[in-house]
């Protein structure tokens, strides 16, 4: 098979995605390294820096590769970097640490956060020795490798029923957008469907009108829809071997719900496919579905999912999921964006 003219890259959360951020600590060579463990300990147990569990407290020191230094404290925000910095008695007061073996502090510039990313690492670390606890699939999804070529050809498999569903749309003189919602345990696919809205109807976004299928594949649904005259919008119920276990949930994500009463999440655990970004009301839709992973083709302009929002990462929202951007970009691109 040729390989895909396209890549799925990872939407990462703003935390992720932002550039490495500096504080202003203080510093000082460690003159008598036979000391070295034993300031340690003293100064970490004084200023322990529960807000900079990432930084390590001893680096080599940068000009001569030779000696140590040891990082003493933050230093105020009003910290002046042209005044003479406080002495070791000022920072170090005795008896809690014997500053013998110290030079003279210095202001030096170490990440204020945690590094997220092997990038933020890579920034964080040029300033000063941090540790990183890496989250292997972020590394693997940035680096283009989370995806093997089959999942890969699968997933353009499940795209271009999209691409096709927003065509019909669009030769119907609706909206381009194609949405495909797919239970990734079977890889059978639960809803096609593609932007129905119009002047009646002005909110049967795509992915409106996908949800509203899977729940009527689940004997739900609330949306009226003339299925008849919408050929390209069509439903699975889901199938037999997965039937239970797509309307059980753990009791983690249960959430409050009586295990007599039926969940009101729709797409826990589902993959959904969509041409382009959906948009706000849309992604808002797909986070109370409680969808998996949320892939779509092109950017939209108003998105909520990478480009004006990242609501699939915002740690106040009780529901995250993954998101990529990318597949079959080429042929999306050329598709409506939502709204
Ligand atoms: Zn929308």
């Amino acid at each position: 098979m040729e390989p895909a003219p396209w890549h799925a890259v990872p939407v990462l959360s703003e935390l992720q995605s932002r550039e490495v951020e500096l504080v202003a600590a203080y510093a000082a060579p460690v003159l008598d390294p036979r000391q070295t463990s034993r300031l340690l300990k003293e100064v970490s147990a004084l200023h322990p820096l529960p807000a900079q569990p990432h930084l390590k407290r001893v680096r080599s020191s940068p000009g001569t590769g030779q000696g140590l230094d040891l990082l003493l404290c933050l230093a105020a925000p009003a910290a002046d970097p042209t005044g003479d910095p406080p002495s070791l008695d000022q920072l170090l007061p005795p008896p809690a640490v014997d500053s013998q073996g110290l030079g003279a502090p210095f202001l030096v510039d170490v990440p204020a956060w945690p590094p997220l990313t092997r990038r933020q690492f890579e920034q964080a670390r040029a300033h000063w020795p941090t540790s990183f606890h890496e989250d292997r699939q972020v590394t693997r999804a940035l680096a283009g490798q989370l995806f093997s070529a089959a999942e890969c050809a699968t997933m353009q498999g499940h795209m271009e029923c999209a691409v096709q569903a927003a065509h019909r749309a669009a030769a119907r003189g609706l909206r381009a957008v194609g949405i495909v919602v797919v239970d990734p345990v079977t890889g059978g696919m639960l809803a096609t469907a593609h932007d129905c809205r119009n002047t009646r109807r002005p909110l049967l976004h795509a992915a409106m009108v996908g949800i509203d299928l899977v729940a009527r594949g689940q004997g739900r649904g609330a949306l009226e829809l003339d299925l008849a005259h919408l050929p390209a919008c069509t439903f699975a119920p889901p199938l037999l071997a997965r039937a239970g276990t797509v309307r059980k949930l753990a009791p983690a994500e249960a959430n409050g719900v009586g295990e007599d009463q039926d969940p009101p999440y729709v797409c826990t655990g589902l993959d959904v496919y969509m041409t382009r970004e959906p948009c706000l009301m849309c992604a808002m839709a797909l986070l109370h579905s409680r969808v998996r992973r949320v892939f779509y083709g092109a950017a939209s302009p108003d998105g909520a999912l990478g480009s004006r929002f990242r609501l699939h990462a915002m740690p106040d929202l009780n529901h995250r999921f993954q998101v990529f951007r990318g597949v079959l970009e080429p042929q999306c691109r050329a598709l409506d964006p939502d709204p």
